[in-house]
């Protein structure tokens, strides 16, 4: 491989999967800055050890190392690590630097580290400041919520992830600041809509796909300020409420629409990346996005590449979960304000701190793991300034040598199994492969099989037939056999909103929600416009583009002016 310094992109070989992959010269340019070597991993490969740290959803009970209460958290009994409840984790009772260790220059650092992360206690889930919500994670500020993920200031919602101001919905992904939806993807500030994707300022809108300032509307698609339409037709109000009463009237016409929605959602138009206010910037899901490539997931970045769940990051490369304006930042997973940190995990509010875990408002430690508040420590051992400074000098000199400097933790120093995780999610993965890839395991499923006290054939069909027995039954999941039961909350939102009860337990949705999503993956297309009154008269648009819709995809993709052309 060249070395930095170049004024163009070289290409290299993954050292895990051995495809080829582009180092771009913009990339040696920022990698020269936070002073790494080039990556030895593809832009994927890269992503997916990232993700392989983030146990997002996979809840156990267990009981607090230190206090022995019980409670949720992401990791099951009987870690290697002790887990302590948030009380005992932020209290007096430890002291990280307690399990400070010695730097030994025979051994490799990364060892040393694995050592000391097996010692230290770790929170048992992240979840700050949430009211009668239990079961969440990587959230804050929510009320009265039941399994929610990646989530804030929400109340009485269920089932969900990547919600965000929300009030009394269920079942959704990526909902902004709506209120009674059920099965809605990519949604902002709509009221009362059910199975919709990207639905923006909508009211009453059902499986429909790409609306804006919408109401009341089935089986619409590119829809701009319309109100009673069927298939993009307009109707009386009596034939919406006749169709809607006859959608929502039992499992099998739910499931009956959902195919018919399947076929009209192929006939849609869309913009080859679902971005807002984005300059030279490729990826999908973006707003307000400049200079960069590969960027999903992310709102108002600047100038950073291969990032994905992120808001507000300045020259950041390799980051996810990335919020609240951090800069210069590589290999990062998890990260709230931080600036010139490099391969860290869940690491807040820090400055140059490297090769660190669960580690807070502290600068200048590297190799840390749960520190708060400090500064110039290494493998939780506190130095003075100098000492510090010459003894991190000879680290990274050592793992520059070994080939690891730069590179984010292997996947061995996970404290998930790959199953946990969002890797999976993203990059699925068999046990086999998985564990061949260096990943861990996880066996102990949660959950249990074979328990049902009712069958999928005896299930009440109509919304009318539910009623509070249900909730003294086990219920068995369609796809994957597992028991799940409807709790309270959720049969009165059922109830409520006249809706028929599911046959899937919540993961089984939540993955059937993801797969309407794209993946986060890149295919050079142009677009697919052949409109004699566009620009492009007679003939093709010829506009290019990279994007997250596959070759196969039967959407028709268009570029960003086709698509206004046509939408707006
Ligand atoms: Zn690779
Ligand atoms: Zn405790
Ligand atoms: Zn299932
Ligand atoms: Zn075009
Ligand atoms: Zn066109």
């Amino acid at each position: 491989m060249q070395k930095t310094h170049s004024t163009s992109s070289v290409s290299a070989t993954c050292q895990n999967c051995k495809k080829d992959f582009e180092i771009r010269k913009e990339d040696l340019i920022f990698y020269d800055q936070v002073k790494v070597p080039p990556p030895l991993y593809c832009p994927d490969c890269r992503a997916q050890r990232r993700l392989a740290f983030r146990n997002e959803r996979t809840l156990y009970r267990r009981a607090c190392d230190l206090c022995n209460k019980d409670g949720v958290s992401i990791y099951p009994a009987g870690t290697v690590f002790p887990v302590y409840c948030h009380s005992c984790w932020w209290g007096d009772e430890w002291d990280p630097i307690d399990y400070g260790i010695n730097y030994d220059p025979k051994q490799s650092f990364l060892e040393q580290f694995a050592e000391l992360k097996n010692k230290v206690p770790r929170v048992r889930l992240l979840s700050i400041n949430s009211v009668n919500t239990e079961y969440e994670n990587n959230s804050s500020e929510n009320k009265n919520c039941y399994l929610i993920f990646a989530a804030e200031n929400n109340e009485d919602c269920l089932y969900g992830r990547l919600i965000q101001s929300c009030k009394n919905s269920m079942d959704c992904a990526f909902l902004y600041s709506s209120e009674l939806c059920y099965e809605c993807i990519d949604t902002r500030k709509s009221f009362k809509c059910f199975y919709g994707e990207r639905l923006q300022e909508c009211v009453d809108v059902l499986f429909s796909f790409d609306m804006r300032n919408c109401q009341n509307c089935i089986f619409c698609t590119n829809g701009r300020n319309l109100s009673y339409a069927i298939e993009n037709k307009s109707c009386t109000k009596e034939d919406y409420e006749k169709k809607r009463t006859e959608i929502l009237a039992s499992y099998a016409s739910i499931e009956a629409a959902k195919k018919k929605y399947a076929e009209i959602r192929n006939e849609a138009v869309v913009k080859y990346a679902f971005a807002t206010k984005c300059v030279h910037a490729t990826g999908d899901y973006m707003y307000n996005c400049f200079d960069g490539v590969r960027i999903f997931d992310t709102s108002n970045a600047k100038n950073c590449s291969y990032i994905a769940d992120t808001e507000d990051p300045i020259d950041c490369q390799d980051v996810n979960n990335h919020y609240f304006k951090g800069e210069r930042c590589y290999n990062v997973m998890g990260a709230l304000q931080d600036t010139n940190c490099i391969a860290d995990v869940f690491v807040f509010y820090c400055n140059r701190v490297g090769y660190s875990d669960s580690t807070r408002d502290s600068q200048d430690c590297f190799g840390c793991v749960g520190l708060n508040n400090k500064k110039y420590c290494i493998l939780n051992k506190q130095y003075e300034k100098e000492s510090f400074e010459k003894l991190r000098t000879q680290i990274i000199a050592e793992m520059t040598k070994a080939g690891v400097y730069g590179e984010f933790f292997p996947p061995e120093l996970s404290p998930f199994g790959y199953n946990e995780t969002l890797a999976q999610e993203y990059y699925p993965l068999t046990e086999k492969e998985a564990k061949e890839r260096g990943f861990l395991w996880q066996k102990e499923t949660t959950g249990t099989y074979g328990k049902e006290t009712i069958q999928e054939n005896e299930m009440p069909k109509t919304a009318d037939e539910i009623n509070e027995k249900i909730l003294d039954q086990i219920l068995v999941c369609k796809d994957c056999k597992k028991n799940f039961r409807i709790t309270r909350a959720e049969f009165d939102f059922y109830k409520r909103m006249n809706l028929p009860l599911p046959h899937k337990d919540f993961e089984c949705r939540h993955q059937d929600r993801m797969k309407k999503r794209n993946p986060r993956q890149l295919w050079p297309r142009s677009c697919m416009c052949e409109l004699g009154n566009h620009q492009h008269g007679g003939a093709k648009c010829e506009n290019e583009f990279e994007t997250s819709y596959s070759p196969d995809r039967k959407e028709k993709i268009y570029c960003e002016h086709c698509y206004q052309q046509e939408v707006y």
